[in-house]
């Protein structure tokens, strides 16, 4: 029996019930269970995401939901009902949503409406406004084919929102576009939702992006394989519009990462207090970001873990010079080290693998836990001009790291720069705040 098309009056908010949900593929000796006991419930008004690493069942999860593939164990209940069958209630936006490539956009939009029975002009009207709330007006005319990566992502965002679903479900919606466009995009869904302007009660997001995750969930589950399982959930408490940079996030995002790595993060006191402050300051090792980059893509060429004694012979390095770029990765959370060998961690392998401009975002990420880096990146936030003489930090560092002070300076300028945190103007022998990363919430096709 598939679901009628006027949901029952719902005596709480919840949407969406699953109690013990598994999935197994295949058959006999072939059976491969991908999930297994998810409980799980969205309420309306909530954005919650889905995070986990790759091959976690995460798509698994909100194929089950959808209706599009049916639960092998447990219960999926939809206002209080048995789901049977496709989701009327739920639309599914995928990586790459697949557009019609000889429909125009606007007919692309229609299609999900005639095929609900909503009469010619009545779809026009719709699709018309649709495509107008998504910033596309303008291109109703246009083919797929004319379209960019993110415009086409947001024309698929237009039919899926086009059947007014309750639940959105969304399949890592900004993985395939490059990272400028993500992030435009993620911002403008974000405005939308918080705006009230979309025609959906709650919003179910897939990602394997722990920062996308913390900038965007109101609650995070955090899911982990074999079979895949949900580990935790996490509410995000952090007000909107969230700024990458704010300590909070940074420390919620540490968090988050901890649990997807199923492994405790070293405590932000094990690397000491600001230059100046009481207590000790750890001392950043003196790698060039270059080459922590570079030793990142030789590991991950070498299947994550290589034997440090040889690692050293095939870059071509003493042992000296290596092991400041080890400590550097270990620092970072990008590499663990054990018993001679050294192995990525996932964010380490997330670095390796990611484009220029998300490898920044990382590295931002984890740097501005460093606390030289943090009372820098402070420091210069405070002044009126975010720029700050050079000797005003040297004088600082001495006091704690004496002779290595110019050292750590130019190493903390080297990283800092790399992630467009801060920089150093050689002019005026200053120091000065690089841009401010893009607030999430900005306003649409801005
Ligand atoms: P995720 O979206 O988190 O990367 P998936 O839900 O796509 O994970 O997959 C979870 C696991 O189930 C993976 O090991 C995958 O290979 C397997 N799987 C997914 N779909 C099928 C299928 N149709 N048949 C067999 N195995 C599948
Ligand atoms: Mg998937």
């Amino acid at each position: 029996m598939a679901l009628t098309t006027t949901p029952p009056a719902a005596p709480a908010n919840t949407l969406l019930h699953l109690t013990n949900v598994g999935k197994t593929y295949g058959r006999a000796a072939k059976r491969f269970q991908a999930v297994r006991g998810v409980n799980l419930q969205i309420q309306a008004g909530e954005f919650v995401c889905l995070l986990g690493p790759s091959g976690c069942g995460k798509s698994t999860l909100l194929r089950m939901i959808t209706g599009l593939n049916p639960a092998s164990e447990g219960e999926v209940l939809y206002r209080g009902r048995r789901l049977d069958g496709v989701n009327p209630y739920a639309t599914i936006v995928f990586q790459t949503f697949a557009l019609y490539p000889w429909l125009t956009v606007q007919e692309n939009v229609e299609v999900a409406l005639k095929a609900r029975g909503v009469a010619p002009a009545e779809r026009r009207r719709r699709a018309v406004q649709l495509l107008d709330t998504v910033g596309l007006d303008g291109f109703e005319t246009a083919y797929p084919r004319e379209l960019s990566g993110g415009m086409r992502q947001k024309a698929g965002f237009a039919r899926a929102l086009a059947v007014e679903p309750e639940l959105l479900c969304l399949d890592e919606p900004f993985s395939a576009l490059d990272v400028l466009s993500a992030e435009a995009l993620r911002g403008e869904l974000m405005e939308l939702w918080l705006n009230k302007s979309l025609p959906t009660q709650a919003i179910l997001m897939v990602t394997h992006n722990i920062e996308e995750a913390v900038l965007m969930a109101d609650r995070i589950v955090v899911m982990g394989k074999d079979p895949g399982h949900v580990v935790t959930e996490m509410v995000v408490h952090l007000r909107q519009p969230r700024q990458r940079k704010d300590t909070a996030f940074q420390a919620l995002v540490d968090k988050v990462y901890a649990a997807v790595a199923g492994q405790t993060e070293p405590e932000v006191e094990a690397l000491g207090t600001a230059p100046g402050q009481p207590g000790a300051t750890e001392k950043l090792p003196t790698a060039r970001i270059n080459a922590l980059a570079g030793l990142m893509e030789r590991l991950e060429s070498d299947g994550g873990r290589a034997d440090l004694y040889r690692l050293g012979g095939a870059l071509r390095l003493e042992l000296d010079d290596l092991l400041p770029i080890v400590e550097a990765a270990e620092l970072l959370s990008f590499a663990q080290v054990a018993q001679g060998d050294i192995s990525l961690t996932p964010l380490g392998q997330t670095f390796a693998t990611a484009s220029i401009l998300a490898r920044k975002e990382i590295a931002a990420g984890r740097l501005l836990r460093l606390p030289t880096i943090r009372w820098i990146y402070e420091t210069l936030q405070k002044d009126d001009n975010q720029r700050v003489a050079e000797d005003y930090f040297l004088d600082h560092l001495r006091s704690e790291f004496g002779d290595y002070a110019a050292t750590q300076l130019d190493i903390a300028i080297n990283w800092a720069r790399y992630a467009e945190i801060f920089a150093f103007d050689d002019d005026t022998d200053e120091l000065y705040l690089e841009k401010e990363a893009v607030a999430v919430t900005r306003t649409a096709g801005a």
